[in-house]
């Protein structure tokens, strides 16, 4: 139990004692939106009394560990209350409610408590992917046509007409909302055109399809195009509106089981499958008043010709994205598509993003979608997949024993996503039914083979050439329906290529249809056209399961896509600044909304723009999830374009925030200024470029006192150490150091201890004292020890193991206090802080590490923080998934808020060093965690921004700070990451001893 751990940590060789430290995983540094405001207005509060503490060692270790306990039931305590309260408005309708800082009661203690961390086996599954990973030789064989596979052959007899191949093809247009341009750029330019052909070219012939993911291009075109055009665009979509159907029905039939008839119709309904349903129906209801049914049905439920697929406001990437914010996209995405167009997605499609987390599998099937394609996997993963026909599969989350999350996946077999890569296992072949690559249309084949255009002399050599690859890719499925994407990024932007498309494809569609021989069927297809066929062949029980993620992805070779975790940090930073702020503007909003009746249309007003600059910053930070947005990966313009709207997203939350407070705690019953700054936040941003200061409190004769709020967006009860930057020595202070290393004498931190109750406001009082307080600092020297390598935007391609930088008479201070102690050390590459706090919140377990990097002025250069313990965690490591949290057993935590007995897990997986792998393989996303433990202790280290990871050595953990490349990777970036910004970064490190209740698996 209190064993001694020497920890070394990143830039110095400091050794610091820790003792047993018992962790309790609290979201503070993950979501910590604690925020202070200054009051500039004088408002008539009390002030409540500044806490001190009188020791300054950290010998109360057992006392702020029952103190966090009684927190968390509390916060238990306050759940319920929510859920009472909520309820409670709902039957009521809204009424007032109080926010008051003392509204904790007690209960029993909650059983799961005692251990920080559980971590459970995963599920048996037919696949799991660390035993898959552990049995991979990765070694790479050329297979010929299909050159990451092998030489796939069939027999003929495998088809008969009662067993025909099943093809549909699928055309679709990946449309980037940033990347080599602005997202409002590529809709100028491109999207627009895609859009408005869509709409032309699939009414010219019903039995074309076609399918859209982004949500947020739809959201600008639907702003510019006529009523008319909007009544068109609903009328090619499968809108699934049963409740609006059922109602005319029942209407119509005023009679029986309309239940079942409208189960039914849904069903039928969504492929457009308009004749099995008549036909059905007719034996149903066996009357006369089918006609009018059908009409009535054609008309409301359309053609079933257009599909979104996924229908967030952007298809998110997966590695660095927060849970929060991809809930946050997609929320988006699908209220515009309810509000605008009635439509419901079903299928989700995450083809480019560079590596696919199961969060996503989990969160879109508890959004209601039925079925996911995904493509981006490691190589030889999606061999090893392939061989042994398990390409389809029920993705099933790690902790679910019950398989209640199985969510039908279907893993793209080949390279990419484009048409060389998506008919079959050969390019060559594929690439000459990619009808934009005809002579004359600026695009050629690579394979110097041409497409040619379909006529009635080659139809019957072309159709049978391609149906040779749609064969062989069924070979790696186990039902006989074949996926054919056809597209590829930006395409179908010109009318020649819909035609050029859809006439060859029809061209060869008939000729085999019409060919019974051939015993296929061919057709356009929507996903959810061909997930259903998918479904009629084979149950989806009947389909394997698979647990884990496709990190790290490779692509080809030993290109391993693992730079992106670290990309463009600064900005990453910006977009977990973003979300902390919106969560915030949106609670107290929220709570100003329900508790300040006076209050409430003034704040929904659109003459406030409290509504709209919300709406804003939701949909800033959903863009930002894009792909190439929080990755990392766009050029620098589109980047700067993303930081200023995100820049904007904060600062108009922070409005909302202040307003919103001021509401709350007035109590004067006009209506407040909705244009005015009644508090200052304590985080100035003055650009998207800036890294943020804190706003000095002045104090003189005329100003002895100042207020400070703070405000609490977690449901429990905080006790942290707060910091003020204030204008005089006369208060409890702390220095405040320059960059250069000086010490500053206009301004000074006071800090004291704050307790905040939950999503609620507490007031405190400054006011200036007498001198009398010592501060004992001194300074030491140590040597520090980070890397550098070589790359691109998404790859790390490092020459070797990192190397310990040399330093030259780093500058390092020791600051002690009653309530913190410090070490800072200025670095010429970053300025390094570790602070332990001496408070009773969980802000005192563990270390704070605080780095600004700046890597401006190196070349080609990786910098990383590394931590070694003698931990003997052997080859073994554990990091989360997208921040997610899990509460209860089957819900989480913005889905369900409310949840009896909750507990709040951070979703972890199992990962492996193997040394089989290169190093740049073993890296991993960082979104909010990492631990390494041995039978007795466990570090973990919390971040509050999306990092690249690994665990190289046992005992150590590494963490990728900045990345600074001068070449583009070859990916279609064209460019290298030279706009590196000085950028904080902020850890938490906690060490732990294990108790039994602790052990792993
Ligand atoms: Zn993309």
């Amino acid at each position: 139990m209190t064993g001694e751990i020497e920890v070394r940590i990143s830039a110095q060789y400091e050794a610091m004692r820790v003792r047993r430290l018992a962790a309790i995983l609290g979201a503070s540094l993950i979501m910590g939106g604690c925020f202070m405001l200054y009051l500039i207005m004088d408002l008539t509060f009390l002030p409540q009394e500044i806490h001190s503490e009188s020791h300054n060692k950290w010998a109360q270790l057992e006392d702020r560990l029952n103190q966090l306990e009684d927190d968390l039931r509390r916060h238990h305590d306050t759940v319920g209350q929510l859920k009472h309260s909520i309820k409670d408005m709902v039957g009521e309708g809204l009424r007032q409610e109080s926010i008051s800082p003392n509204k904790t009661t007690s209960s029993p203690r909650m059983a799961l408590l005692s251990c920080g961390l559980q971590v459970s086996t995963p599920p048996h599954t037919d696949v799991q992917l660390l035993e898959l990973y552990k049995q991979l030789k990765f070694d790479n064989l050329d297979g010929g046509a299909w050159k990451q596979g092998w030489n796939i052959e069939y027999s003929q007899h495998s088809w008969n007409p009662h067993k025909k191949l099943r093809v549909f093809v699928v055309p679709h247009s990946h449309n980037d909302p940033g990347w080599i341009k602005t997202y409002e750029d590529y809709y100028h330019s491109q999207t627009r055109n895609i859009l408005n052909n869509m709409i032309k070219k699939l009414r010219e012939d019903d039995r074309r399809k076609f399918i859209w993911a982004e949500t947020s291009f739809l959201a600008l075109w639907w702003d510019e195009i006529s009523q008319e055009e909007k009544a068109q665009a609903k009328q090619l979509f499968a809108n699934g509106n049963m409740e609006v159907l059922c109602s005319l029905l029942s209407r119509l039939f005023a009679n029986s089981n309309m239940g079942v008839l409208c189960s039914l119709l849904s069903r039928l309904f969504a492929n457009g499958n308009m004749e099995v349903l008549c036909s059905l129906s007719g034996r149903l209801l066996a009357n006369s008043i089918m006609e009018v049914l059908c009409y009535l049905s054609g008309r409301l439920l359309a053609n079933g010709q257009l599909e979104v697929v996924m229908g967030g406001w952007v298809m998110n990437d997966e590695a660095n994205t927060d849970y929060y914010s991809i809930l946050t996209q997609m929320i988006e995405g699908h209220q515009w598509l309810q509000n605008n167009m009635d439509y419901t997605p079903r299928s989700s499609w995450s083809i480019d993003p560079f590596g696919e987390s199961p969060s996503m599998a989990f969160l879109v099937k508890r959004m209601g979608l039925e079925n996911l394609v995904i493509q981006r996997v490691h190589y030889s993963v999606k061999k090893m997949l392939a061989r042994s026909k398990n390409l389809e599969f029920l993705w099933r989350q790690t902790w679910d024993g019950s398989g209640s999350t199985d969510l039908l996946t279907h893993m793209m077999p080949f390279y990419s996503y484009d048409v060389p890569h998506t008919c079959g296992p050969d390019p060559k072949v594929c690439c000459q039914f990619d009808f934009r690559r005809l002579p004359g249309y600026g695009m050629a084949c690579p394979w110097r083979t041409p497409p040619q255009v379909i006529t009635e002399h080659n139809v019957a050599h072309r159709a049978e050439m391609l149906l040779d690859q749609y064969r062989k890719k069924a070979q790696l499925y186990r039902t006989n329906v074949v996926l054919a994407p056809l597209g590829d990024d930006f395409r179908y932007d010109q009318a020649s290529e819909w035609d050029a498309q859809f006439n060859n494809y029809q061209r060869i569609f008939d000729y085999l249809n019409t060919n019974p021989t051939l015993n296929v069927e061919a057709q356009f297809g929507t996903l959810s056209d061909f997930f259903t066929a998918v479904r009629e062949e084979v149950s989806p029980e009947q389909f394997p399961t698979l647990s884990g993620d496709f990190f790290t992805y490779a692509d080809r070779d030993d290109h391993y896509w693992s730079g992106y975790y670290t990309s463009r940090p600064f900005y990453k930073r910006l977009d977990r600044v973003l979300m902390e702020y919106l969560r915030s503007a949106e609670i107290v909003f929220g709570l100003a909304w329900s508790s300040r009746p006076n209050f409430a249309s003034w704040l929904l007003a659109p003459e406030t723009g409290f509504t709209k600059l919300l709406s804003d910053a939701r949909r800033s930070l959903s863009l930002f999830q894009h792909h190439d947005g929080v990755t990392g990966t766009a050029r620098d313009y589109v980047v700067e374009d993303y930081a200023k709207k995100l820049h904007d997203a904060i600062r108009g939350s922070q409005h909302i925030i202040q307003q919103s407070v001021y509401a709350l705690l007035t109590r004067n019953m006009d209506l407040p200024d909705s244009e005015f700054t009644y508090f200052d936040l304590d985080d100035v941003r003055k650009h998207h470029y800036s890294i943020p200061e804190k706003t000095v409190l002045a104090f003189g004769a005329d100003m002895e006192a100042h207020t400070v709020v703070l405000f609490n967006s977690l449901t429990w009860q905080r006790k942290e150490l707060v910091t003020v930057r204030v204008s005089t020595a006369y208060v409890k202070t702390s220095p405040v150091f320059l960059r250069s290393g000086s010490v500053a004498d206009s301004h000074y931190d006071i800090m004291f201890i704050g307790e905040v109750p939950p999503l609620g406001l507490a007031t405190y009082r400054i006011h200036a004292v007498h001198p009398g307080d010592k501060h004992i600092w001194r300074l030491l020297k140590f040597p520090a020890r980070p890397g550098k390598e070589r790359s691109g935007a998404y790859l790390f391609l490092p020459d070797g193991q990192a190397v310990m930088l040399t330093l030259d008479r780093p500058l390092v201070m020791v600051v002690e206090g009653p309530l913190l102690s410090q070490v800072r050390v200025l670095l010429p590459e970053v300025q390094h802080y570790i602070t332990l706090y001496n408070t009773p919140g969980v802000d005192s377990l563990g270390l704070e590490v605080n780095n600004i990097v700046d890597i401006t002025d190196h070349n080609n250069y990786e910098f990383i923080m590394r931590i070694s313990t003698n931990i003997q965690n052997n080859e073994d490591f554990f990091t989360d998934l997208n921040n997610m949290q899990i509460i209860c057993q089957h819900a989480i935590l913005l889905l369900k808020i409310i949840c009896q007995h909750a507990v709040l897990v951070l979703q972890m997986i199992r990962r492996k060093h193997f040394t089989k792998l290169p190093l740049q393989a073993n890296y991993y996303p960082l979104p909010g965690a990492v631990f390494i433990e041995d039978d007795e202790t466990r570090l973990t280290v919390l971040t509050a921004q999306p990092l690249g990871v690994a665990a190289l050595k046992p005992g150590q953990v590494e963490i990728m700070q900045d990345r600074r490349l001068n070449q583009d990777d070859g990916r279609g970036l064209g460019q290298g990451v030279l706009d590196n910004r000085p950028t904080p970064t902020s850890f938490r490190i906690i060490l732990e001893s294990k108790t039994s209740k602790c052990q792993v698996c």
